[in-house]
């Protein structure tokens, strides 16, 4: 019963180390976000012991009785948040969720169809090396070079060229939203099913302020932890034709034991996820992404190279493009670090580098809005980040900003 101080000093001095990197720098990497107390407590909780093969009311072990309540809460409040027929919670992870998901639907060597993973698809929307890329055969989309947006003829062309099995709508770094009734028509053209990976997103669309993919896909997957705010996971939402599909695919198909303790977690972030205070957050952050992108787009930084893709943002992110700075990505996201912003570098569409260099950076909002981020202060932050990328910066000056703005927004107050 020692606790984990008392046990192993080293991990728990790398965990405090973690705490506090986390309270003193601003997070901007568009896929993190700052998970509520209370979902951190259920993840740590005595569910980590639990076997509990199966379905809530159908296990492969005694003693589920209180999981069981667990997990139905998790599938109910998930479907009444996105308008669900189906709820799988158990995916490990946003990847698993899109495995079991193919595995569901597809056989080896059928086609799908997904946006190019330089042009802001993910790993698992066909990258070569990827299962996904590995067992199916790759079509991709690409965005337009002018408009930095999806062009859909283009989808329609491709999908009516290489008739897939599978189309995959969704993306890691895209700074627009899809036309998802546009990607159905095309789909039922040409007999393909439809899936939407809303990872990024879900937390944008539970708050009303995306457009909904669960009434025009077959199946939408998503992760729990970026805007949605909860533990690191996945879920598969899908039609009830599909559903025993789906459960299949996950369990026996995919995975094994589901980790129940992170289905606690994921139940309470799905309650959290469909209050007002979430939704006023994910206004925050919103507007955030505007403001960041209204200010990088100014003419003093533009004289010094940078720009944002597209022109802009409709989501929680901006792709801002190097190709004209003297900064790379890597030394970009090395200058945001060295005055306390946390980002990532980028491939930008057709970049010209490397993609362990790059020519971009993805700035997102999700972990500063829920840390209470108002506009002026993400005007505040979008100015820091503006003048970090100018080769006349004065890091020492930059990072005293950073930590009054960290110092004004406590996060995790009661941690130490
Ligand atoms: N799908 C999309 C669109 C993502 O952006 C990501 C993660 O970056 C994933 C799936 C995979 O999620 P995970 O890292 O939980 O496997």
């Amino acid at each position: 019963n020692q606790s984990l101080h008392e046990l192993d000093p080293d991990v728990a001095a790398a965990v405090d180390a973690e705490l506090h990197r986390q309270q003193s720098t601003l997070e901007m990497i568009a896929s993190e976000n700052f998970a509520p107390v209370a979902v951190l407590e259920a993840q740590g909780s005595v569910l980590t012991n639990k076997y509990a093969e199966g379905y809530p009311g159908r296990r492969y072990y005694g003693g589920c009785e209180h999981v069981d309540v667990i997990e139905q809460l998790a599938i109910d409040r998930i479907k009444e948040l996105f308008g669900a027929e189906h709820a799988n919670v158990q995916p490990h992870s946003g990847a698993q969720a899109n495995a079991a998901a193919m595995f569901a639907l597809l056989s080896p060597g059928d086609t799908i169809l997904g946006l190019n993973l330089a042009h802001g698809g993910h790993l698992t929307h066909g990258m070569k090396i990827n299962f996904s890329g590995k067992l199916y055969n790759v079509a991709a989309y690409h965005v337009d070079e002018q408009t930095g947006q999806v062009d859909m003829d283009q989808v329609e062309r491709l999908a009516k060229e290489h008739r897939p099995k599978l189309i995959i709508a969704g993306w890691s770094a895209y700074p627009r939203q899809l036309d998802f009734a546009a990607f159905r028509r095309i789909a039922d053209e040409v007999g393909a099913y439809l899936m939407v990976d809303m990872a990024h997103f879900a937390g944008l669309v539970a708050a009303g302020l995306h457009p909904n993919p669960v009434p025009h896909a077959h199946i939408v997957t998503t992760t729990t932890h970026k805007t949605l705010g909860g533990p690191r996971g996945g879920v598969i939402l899908c039609t009830a034709e599909l559903a025993k599909k789906i459960n299949s695919a996950v369990f026996p198909g995919q995975q094994g034991g589901p980790l129940e303790h992170v289905i606690a977690a994921k139940a309470v972030s799905f309650k959290v996820a469909a209050s007002e205070d979430f939704k006023e957050r994910q206004q925050r952050t919103l507007a955030g992404a505007k403001i960041l992108a209204e200010r990088l787009s100014a003419a003093d930084v533009a004289e010094v190279g940078v720009s944002v893709l597209s022109g802009g943002t409709d989501v929680h992110l901006v792709l801002v493009d190097l190709r004209n700075s003297e900064l790379d990505g890597r030394q970009a996201e090395d200058r945001l670090h060295e005055v306390g912003i946390t980002v990532n570098r980028n491939a930008i569409p057709n970049d010209p580098r490397p993609p362990m260099v790059t020519s971009g950076l993805r700035i997102g909002t999700p972990a500063l809005a829920t840390r209470g981020f108002q506009a002026e202060d993400f005007i505040e932050v979008a100015d820091i980040i503006a003048e970090a990328l100018k080769p006349s910066y004065d890091a020492e000056a930059l990072k005293a900003r950073v930590t009054a703005l960290a110092d004004k927004h406590p996060l995790y107050p009661g941690l130490k």
